[in-house]
C-alpha cells in the first residue's frame, strides 16, 4: 500500500480497537532488540474474529481456568529446589524497589523463606520519589541490594541513537537491564533468577531464553552459544558502525550485549515470575508494597496518563511511553486502563474516558533535561518526532497532529 495512508514499519493498515478493552491491533508483540533497525518489520497484538484482542483472551484463561492453589504448590517445589541453608543467596530478583519487584522479593523472602539478593539497573536520570523507593526498598523492606549505574557517557550516547533512529530511547536501558540479571547470578553463583509481574503474559510460563537476555526470537537456544556481538545493532545502528564512528571499544559496549552464552549454559540458569504462579494484580501489589517495603506513589499523577504508581523511577519514563504513543497510537494511559479493565476494577467505558483525556499529553515536567540529556534542541527534537508519526495514525489538522482513529 502507497499514499498519504500507508503504514509504516509493517504495522497494519487498519487500525481495529478491542471491543473489550481498549488496546487496538497497533500494539507491537515483543521484538528482539538486538536485530531492532529503522525498518524493522513488527509483529502486532491479534485481535480476532469476535473483535477480542489476545492479551483479553489470555486474562480470561487466567481468571477462569487456572488453578492458583495448584500454582502454589508449584512454586514451593521450585524454591525448595534452589534454597539454601548456608548462607548464601539463592535467589536474585532484580528491580528498582517499584511495586513489582517490591512486592516479589519481600513475598520471596519473608513468606517463602529464601535469600534473595536483589539488583537494580539504575535510571538514565533518578527522580526524586525514584531514588527514595529504591532506599526504602533496601532499608524497609530489608534487603541486600547491588546498584549498578552504566557508564553515563556510553549509555547517554545510545540512548541519543535509539532515539533519533527508533524514536525508542529506552532500548539500551531495556538491553542493559535484561542482560544485567543473568550476570549478576553468574557472578553470584545464584541460579534461580525471579521476576515479579509477568510482561503481558497473563499467566503463561516465559520461555527461559526469552529472558535470559540473549534474544527474544524462538532460535535463542542454538543463537545464544554461538551469538556474534557484529551482528547486533544497538540504537539502529550495526554495532561496527558505533565502534568507528564514536571512538568506542567492545569493552564500552559489553555491558548492553549478552552474557558469556557457555558459562550461561553450563549454569543452568532459571528465570521465573512470580506472576506465572500467583495471581498478580498490579493494585494489590501496589498496597502490598506500601505495607511492607515502604512504597511511595507519586503526590502527583504522572504525565500522560491518570495513575501514581508505576514507573516512577525515570525523569526519561514519560518520554518512553510518549514516543510509543507517536508511533503506534497508544499511550500510557492506554496501558494503564487497559490493566484495570482487565483485572476488573473499572469498565471499559470508564476506560474509554480516561484514554481520551489522559493519552499522548506531552511529559513537560522533566522536557529541558531530557533535551540536556540527549543533546538536542527542541526543534530538532520534534523534527525526528514528527519523522515517526505513520501517515495511517496522523494527521495535521491546523497545524496540530492529531490521531486520525481513537479508541470509542
Ligand atoms: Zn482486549
Amino acid at each position: 500500500m502507497s499514499g498519504e495512508n500507508a503504514a509504516q514499519w509493517g504495522l497494519p493498515c487498519e487500525v481495529t480497537f478491542c471491543r473489550r478493552c481498549v488496546l487496538s491491533n497497533q500494539k507491537p508483540l515483543s521484538v528482539n532488540e538486538y536485530e531492532h533497525r529503522p525498518d524493522s518489520r513488527k509483529d502486532t497484538l491479534p485481535i480476532d474474529a469476535e473483535g477480542i484482542c489476545l492479551a483479553c483472551r489470555q486474562m480470561d484463561k487466567v481468571n477462569r481456568e487456572i488453578d492458583w492453589a495448584q500454582r502454589e504448590k508449584e512454586l514451593l517445589v521450585l524454591l525448595d529446589r534452589y534454597r539454601r541453608r548456608d548462607g548464601g543467596y539463592d535467589v536474585l530478583v532484580p528491580g528498582s524497589g517499584g511495586k513489582d519487584s517490591g512486592m516479589a522479593a519481600h513475598l520471596l523472602k519473608y513468606k517463602y523463606g529464601m535469600n534473595p539478593l536483589t539488583v537494580t539497573w539504575a535510571p538514565h536520570l533518578y527522580t526524586e520519589i525514584g531514588w527514595k523507593n529504591l532506599q526504602n526498598w533496601i532499608h524497609v523492606g530489608g534487603f541486600d541490594n547491588c546498584l549498578f549505574t552504566p557508564n553515563g557517557r556510553v549509555h547517554r550516547l545510545l540512548t541519543r541513537l535509539a532515539f533519533e533512529n527508533l524514536l525508542h530511547p529506552f532500548q539500551p536501558f531495556i538491553l542493559g537491564q535484561k542482560t544485567f540479571a543473568p550476570k549478576m547470578a553468574l557472578k553470584h553463583g545464584i541460579k534461580l533468577v525471579f521476576y515479579g509481574e509477568s510482561p503481558g503474559q497473563y499467566g503463561q510460563r516465559v520461555p527461559v531464553d526469552r529472558q535470559s537476555g540473549f534474544t527474544d526470537s524462538d532460535d535463542a537456544p542454538g543463537f545464544r552459544l554461538r551469538y556474534d556481538a557484529t551482528r547486533f545493532h544497538l540504537g539502529g545502528v550495526p554495532i561496527e558502525h558505533i565502534l568507528a564512528e564514536h571512538k568506542l571499544s567492545m569493552a564500552d559496549l559489553a555491558t548492553y550485549l549478552p552474557a558469556d552464552g557457555k558459562a550461561l549454559a553450563e549454569a543452568k540458569l532459571e528465570f521465573h515470575f512470580l506472576g506465572y504462579y500467583i495471581k498478580w494484580i498490579p493494585q494489590e501489589a501496589y498496597y502490598y508494597a506500601v505495607e511492607h517495603t515502604g512504597f511511595q506513589a507519586n503526590p502527583e499523577r504522572s504525565e500522560g496518563t491518570y495513575s501514581k504508581y508505576s514507573s516512577l523511577d525515570d525523569k526519561i519514563d514519560g518520554f518512553n511511553y510518549w514516543t510509543a504513543f507517536v508511533k503506534f497510537g497508544l499511550g500510557r494511559a492506554t496501558y494503564d486502563a487497559c490493566q484495570e479493565i482487565h483485572h476488573g476494577h473499572i469498565t471499559r467505558e470508564e476506560g474509554v474516558a480516561l484514554v481520551r483525556r489522559f493519552d499522548g499529553e506531552f511529559p513537560r515536567k522533566y522536557f529541558a533535561e531530557i533535551l540536556d540529556y540527549l543533546g538536542l534542541t527542541k526543534d530538532r527534537f520534534f523534527q525526528i518526532v514528527d519523522r515517526f508519526r505513520s501517515p495511517h495514525l496522523w494527521e495535521q489538522q491546523a497545524g496540530e497532529w492529531r490521531l486520525k482513529h481513537q479508541v470509542l
